[in-house]
């Protein structure tokens, strides 16, 4: 019999919602959300907006429908989307970018999800009647499969300039925007600074069962709310999920440099154990990858030795695992993660 999964390092989103969390749920003022009459989502769009330093915001139930939403805005079917070549909204999305507003993407080889703006300039087509229109550069602030690296504000700023100087709209995949915020030291409004839309998802490091909001300028969000009915994420007394986020922004938002501190404590207890290698070698925020390639077992063997021992981490192919750090997981259980996983791998 396996046990029950006691440290589960698998993603962000395996958080369950604080007794303190549920406590504001319950107590949370509702309406119908559909007619704009709910009170406690009303509250936390306002104040994303605010955190983002966009003029609108929209509480929406996922970060998949708010990266889709921003496309089926910007983008007109035969439109090209310029991203990283490892970005969620490119492989992990079920190709909602063109099976829904009809666009492509034109992918750009990264190390770590980032980069620079000469490469999008690059990228950028020249306008011919043959030639698909680039319509749109996503970032992914922290960049996931990039091993939870940050962007450099100054980056995105030129990025962000860059869009705008050849017309194409800046959307920021935020999933992660909290974390890099963080980690920078730089509030979420520097990172968002130019783009047209961006977004953070509640459901992540900041600990809530559901939701995200996307923000944008009050034209985008005329659009925006237009899909978001069309796509069936419209709700009704969805305060009482609202307040889990203005929750968690007030309480779970600074906290999240302990999961930094963690994921760094765990990479320096593993790198190197069983000829395991850890990506980046730099931890920037709460994710990480081990590369097994020198390491006797392969990934699934490995994951299936710590699920008996009640841990668990991703398997990100054959030898390649993920692991996140969150707000359910104390140093002292990533500390036997690590150890368990050197003494598997073979290491100590
Ligand atoms: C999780 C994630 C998403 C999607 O968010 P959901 O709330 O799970 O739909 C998008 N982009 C990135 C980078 C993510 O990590």
């Amino acid at each position: 019999m396996t046990p029950p999964i006691e440290i589960d390092l698998i993603s962000d989103t395996s958080t369950r919602p604080s007794p303190a969390m549920l406590a504001a749920m319950v107590k949370a003022r509702v309406g119908d959300e559909q007619r704009d009459e709910d009170p406690t989502v009303l509250e936390l769009n306002a104040r994303v907006a605010d955190l983002l330093g966009m003029e609108s915001a929209l509480f929406l139930p996922s970060g998949t429908m708010c990266n889709q939403i921003a496309f089926l805005v910007h983008c007109r079917p035969g439109d090209e989307i310029i991203a990283a070549a490892n970005a969620h909204v490119f492989g992990s999305e079920g190709a909602g970018a063109s099976a829904l507003a009809g666009a492509q993407f034109r992918t750009l080889p990264t190390a770590n999800g980032v980069f620079q703006a000469a490469e999008v300039e690059a990228a950028i087509r020249a306008p011919r009647h043959r030639s698909p229109r680039s319509r749109v550069v996503s970032v992914e602030q922290t960049a996931n499969r990039g091993g939870g690296s940050v962007w450099p504000t100054a980056t995105l700023g030129e990025v962000a300039a860059l869009a705008r100087a050849h017309g194409l709209a800046a959307h920021m995949d935020g999933a992660r925007l909290p974390n890099a915020a963080v980690a920078s030291g730089e509030p979420m409004s520097a990172h968002t600074r130019g783009f047209d839309s961006a977004w953070i998802d509640l459901s992540k490091g900041l600990g809530c069962p559901v939701g995200a909001v996307l923000a944008g300028s009050s034209g985008f969000m005329e659009e925006a709310l237009f899909w978001k009915h069309r796509l069936g994420g419209a709700m009704r007394q969805a305060g009482f999920i609202a307040a889990a986020g203005l929750y968690a922004l007030e309480h779970n938002l600074q906290r999240l440099a302990e999961d930094h501190d963690n994921a760094r404590l765990f990479a320096g207890l593993v790198d190197g154990a069983g000829g395991v290698a850890v990506f980046p070698a730099e931890v920037a925020t709460n994710i990480l990858f081990l590369d097994l390639t020198h390491c006797q077992l392969d990934a699934g063997t490995v994951a299936s030795r710590l699920r008996e021992h009640g841990i668990r981490f991703g398997v990100e192919g054959a030898r390649r695992m993920r692991v996140v750090t969150h707000l359910d997981v104390s140093a002292e259980q990533v500390r036997r993660a690590a150890q368990a996983f050197t003494r598997i791998v073979g290491g100590g």
